[in-house]
């Protein structure tokens, strides 16, 4: 997957590549979960909401757990996720066809 979008250091359209790291935030009960991705030129990051102020007793504990192990498994089904990657607003290509 060739995952774009402006990059606002670089000024244009660049593609994002996805780092593997999920990073987890817990306020109270409420959980907030990204996938960083890095600018290709420039490595700015950018953080792909996977769960935002959600209620920790609506995560699977299972998929909590690989979460907060950064399971690369996981971080690389989000990064091919086409509904995760549109909740985004990502522009991206299936690789190998455009
Ligand atoms: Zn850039």
């Amino acid at each position: 997957m060739r995952v774009y979008r402006r990059c606002g250091r670089c000024g244009k359209k660049q593609e994002f590549i996805n780092t593997g790291k999920l990073r987890v935030n817990a306020n109270r009960n409420r959980i907030d979960v990204w996938l960083v991705f890095r600018c290709k030129k420039c490595k700015r990051t950018w953080n792909m909401a996977v769960y935002e102020r959600a209620k920790l007793s609506k995560l699977v504990p299972a998929e909590y757990n690989r979460f907060l192990c950064n399971d690369p498994e996981l971080a690389a089904e989000y990064g091919n996720d086409f509904s995760f990657l549109r909740r985004n607003n990502a522009e991206f290509h299936v690789k190998g066809r455009i």
